[in-house]
């Protein structure tokens, strides 16, 4: 009766154990499968985001090519020119229309019919050119007050000031600052900055 009561106890004892032991080999299992299935996971956000990088970068280079490649002048384009004067150290900007000849033609047609000047900026609706040059621009103007207006002298190569053009702007309104600016004179280079400096007073 002890023999079998011992016998039975490690049948039991055996049983547990494989009992056990399963389940702690199946617990394994589930937690290999999980890390396996995170990381493929993973790896899959990794090439996907690959893709999108790849796509992404092919989407730059589509749109350089048309930039670089197919791109021609508007005729509703501006043309602008600036010229930089080596005596007086000024650039003068020109503004124009583009000249029907320069319409539908390719950045490089275009530069080799500016042979002597700088392709400083290309777009179908822009095209800017530089050049440097010898001489003053004769484009220096002054703006001072002559008989209660505002007037615009040119200052010649000597320094000396004659009167260009009297505008119709009266000096009566002005505010005490702009007042002592036009009394000691505003110099301006260019057509355009004496615009910018009379809108100022308009
Ligand atoms: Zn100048």
């Amino acid at each position: 009766m002890k023999k079998i009561g011992i016998t039975f106890f490690v049948v039991i004892i055996f049983i547990m154990a494989v009992l056990i032991g399963y389940y702690v080999f199946t617990l394994n299992k589930i937690k290999d499968e999980n890390e396996k299935l995170i990381e493929l996971s993973e790896k899959g956000k990794e090439s996907e985001e690959k893709i999108l990088e790849i796509t992404n970068e092919n989407k730059i280079e589509d749109v350089k090519q048309v930039n670089s490649s197919s791109d021609k002048v508007s005729p509703n384009g501006i043309l602008i020119l600036k010229k930089y004067y080596k005596d007086c150290k000024h650039t003068i900007n020109d503004y124009s229309q583009i000249p029907e000849e320069l319409v539908n033609l390719t950045e490089k047609d275009v530069l080799e019919y500016y042979k002597d000047w700088e392709l400083k900026g290309f777009s179908p609706n822009e095209i800017v050119l530089y050049k440097e040059v010898n001489g003053s621009c004769n484009e220096h103007y002054i703006v001072k007050e002559k008989d209660g207006f505002i007037a615009i002298y040119t200052v010649d190569d000597n320094g000396k000031e004659i009167l260009k053009e009297k505008t119709k702007i009266s000096t009566e309104y002005l505010t005490q600052t702009d007042l002592i600016k036009i009394k000691d004179g505003i110099r301006a280079n260019g057509r355009e900055e004496l615009n910018a400096v009379l809108e100022d007073f308009e």
